[in-house]
């Protein structure tokens, strides 16, 4: 069964690219079919996973507006060893433009429900913003991964987007879920950083990934390469967290499918 996950969180530089790179990347080393969705206009994911932004001639833009399938956008990051249907600044129009169209939160859904079969996870990185094209991850994804500083204003973010998801699923996606809330940049010796950890443990239970990504300044540097961190460098911290997380992922999945197959 595929996975959608959006990978989002409206406070920009939270860590949603590196986290989405990352995970897709470990997802991919185990041994995973996994498809990377950049709905982002900056394309961080799309460079950050080997692919030229500024050369391509369709990107998921042109998914998103109906001018071309995503079959045909489709593109391989060898050096993380998914699939990517990759963003540029093209898509920064599509804001605009969905508003005159009918369904426009349902396009992205509708242009992958059958594309995405093949896959066995979908990650879409989403921009910094609560806008049309997140709303279009949200409609589309099984679960939402809230990557998030431990940092004081991290927990009034968070309502916004909780909100969100809370209308998303009234309206739109009632199978919605929230994934879980990922501990990014972290930094154990920063004493305010462990008190908004423990508020996060308290008020989302386990819905808080046990795996904690570390700050890493390998996983900063590997952008520059376009190869994600987890290809670059496997043995540095930030690498082996995201293994750890894609583990994670792997086996909650298991456990839910037995939980159901159970009642
Ligand atoms: P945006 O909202 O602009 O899309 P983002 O939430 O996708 O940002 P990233 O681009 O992943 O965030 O990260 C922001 C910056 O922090 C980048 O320069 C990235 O390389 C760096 N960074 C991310 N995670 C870590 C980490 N664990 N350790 C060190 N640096 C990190
Ligand atoms: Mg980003």
């Amino acid at each position: 069964m595929t996975r959608v996950l959006a990978i989002t969180n409206q406070k920009g530089g939270v860590g949603k690219t590196t986290t989405t790179v990352n995970l897709a990347a470990g997802l991919a080393g185990a041994n995973k079919r996994v498809l990377l969705v950049d709905l982002d206009p900056q394309g961080n994911a799309t460079m950050g996973s080997g692919i030229e932004k500024r050369m391509l001639k369709e990107t998921v833009y042109h998914v998103l507006l109906g001018l071309s399938t995503a079959a045909n956008v489709r593109v391989r990051s060898e050096s993380g060893g998914y699939d990517v249907l990759p963003a540029n600044r093209d898509l920064a129009g599509a804001e605009v433009e969905l508003v005159e169209l009918e369904h426009r939160e349902t396009r992205m859904k509708q242009a992958l429900e059958t594309f995405v079969a093949q896959y066995d996870f979908v990650l879409i990185d989403c921009p910094p913003a609560l806008n049309m094209l997140t709303v279009n991850a949200l409609v589309c994804a099984d679960a939402v991964m809230i990557p998030m500083q431990c940092e004081y204003y991290a927990l009034e973010g968070l309502s916004d987007l909780v909100n969100t998801i809370r209308r998303v699923r009234q309206h739109l996606n009632p199978k919605l879920e929230i994934e879980g809330l990922l501990r990014t940049m972290f930094d154990p010796r920063n004493t305010l950083a462990q008190n908004v950890s423990e508020q996060l443990q308290q008020h989302f239970g386990d819905k808080v990934y046990r795996t904690v990504i570390p700050r890493n300044i390998r996983l900063a540097e590997a952008p520059s390469y376009g190869v994600p961190a987890v290809s670059l460098d496997a043995a540095c911290k930030g690498s082996q967290a995201y293994v750890a997380l894609a583990w994670e992922l792997i086996t909650r999945g298991g456990a839910a499918a037995v939980a159901a197959t159970a009642v």
